[in-house]
C-alpha cells in the first residue's frame, strides 16, 4: 500500500517534503521494474488517497495519472477519521474513561464539494480496470452519511479484539489498535493466551458490544 495524497505539488504540501511524490513514483517504478524481471504478480500495488477538505479536487487527476503511469491493483480513498480511543495515545487503564468515548470527532468543512467529487469518483470508477474502495468499509449511501458526519456511523461488530493484541516496546500489551492497557506480557509469563484470560481483558472485552464509539472511524471495521 502507497499513500499518495493528490498530485505532485499538492501530496508535497501535505507531506511536508519537496521530493516525496518523486521518491514515490520512482519506488513504484522499481517495484514494476521488479515484476517484470521475476515475472510476478505481487507485489500488488494498492495507492490509498485521504480524502480531505485540501486535496479533494485532486483526486479524479490522481487516479488517471496513476493508471496512466503505473499498473495499480487496488485505488483505496479513507475518510477522514480522529478517534482518541485508537493506537498513538498513551495507553489507559480505564475503559470508560472520556477518551474511550469521543467516537470519531474528525470533521469535513466543505461537505458539499467533497460530496460532489466522491460521487463523481463513484460515477466513473468502473472506466478503471482496478477496484475503488472506501475505508472504513460501507455502502456508498453510506460514505455519503459519513461526509456529512462521520459520527454518524458506527462499526458494526468486529472480532478483531478478541484476537489482535499490540504489543508495545516495554511489554505493555492493548487489545487491536485501542489505547486500553490489559497488562504487560511479563505478567501473563510471555503467553498471549493468559491475555485472553484475564479479568482485564474479560471486562473489557464485556463492554466492547457492537457499535462501541472506541471503534468508529477504524479503516477495518465495517460501518453502518
Ligand atoms: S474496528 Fe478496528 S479497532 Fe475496532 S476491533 Fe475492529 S480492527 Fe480493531
Amino acid at each position: 500500500m502507497v499513500s499518495l495524497d493528490g498530485l505532485e505539488d499538492t501530496h508535497n504540501k501535505l507531506r511536508g517534503n519537496s521530493k516525496a511524490f518523486s521518491r514515490t513514483m520512482e519506488f513504484l517504478k522499481r517495484i514494476e521494474e521488479a515484476k517484470k524481471k521475476y515475472n510476478s504478480k505481487t507485489p500488488l500495488i494498492n495507492i490509498k488517497s485521504t480524502v480531505l477538505d485540501e486535496n479533494h479536487t485532486e483526486l479524479v487527476p490522481l487516479m488517471n495519472f496513476c493508471h496512466s503511469k503505473i499498473n495499480v491493483d487496488v485505488f483505496t480513498f479513507t475518510f477522514l477519521f480522529q478517534n482518541r480511543a485508537r493506537g498513538g495515545m498513551e495507553l489507559l487503564e480505564d475503559f470508560s474513561s472520556e477518551e474511550f468515548n469521543t467516537g470519531n470527532y474528525a470533521e469535513y468543512i466543505n461537505i458539499e464539494d467533497v460530496t460532489k467529487t466522491v460521487c463523481e469518483i463513484e460515477r466513473i470508477k468502473s472506466k478503471f480496470p482496478f477496484p475503488i474502495v472506501y475505508k472504513p468499509r460501507m455502502k456508498f449511501a453510506d460514505v455519503l452519511r459519513y461526509i456529512k458526519n462521520p459520527s454518524s456511523l458506527n462499526v458494526d461488530s468486529c472480532p478483531q479484539y478478541k484476537n489482535n493484541l499490540t504489543l508495545y516496546f516495554n511489554g505493555d500489551l492493548a487489545p487491536c489498535d485501542i489505547g486500553l492497557k490489559v497488562g504487560n506480557i511479563r505478567d501473563y509469563d510471555y503467553r498471549f493466551q493468559k491475555v485472553y484470560q484475564s479479568e482485564s481483558f474479560k471486562s473489557f472485552s464485556n463492554e466492547m458490544h457492537s457499535g462501541h464509539k472506541a471503534c468508529q472511524g477504524c479503516c477495518a471495521g465495517c460501518h453502518k
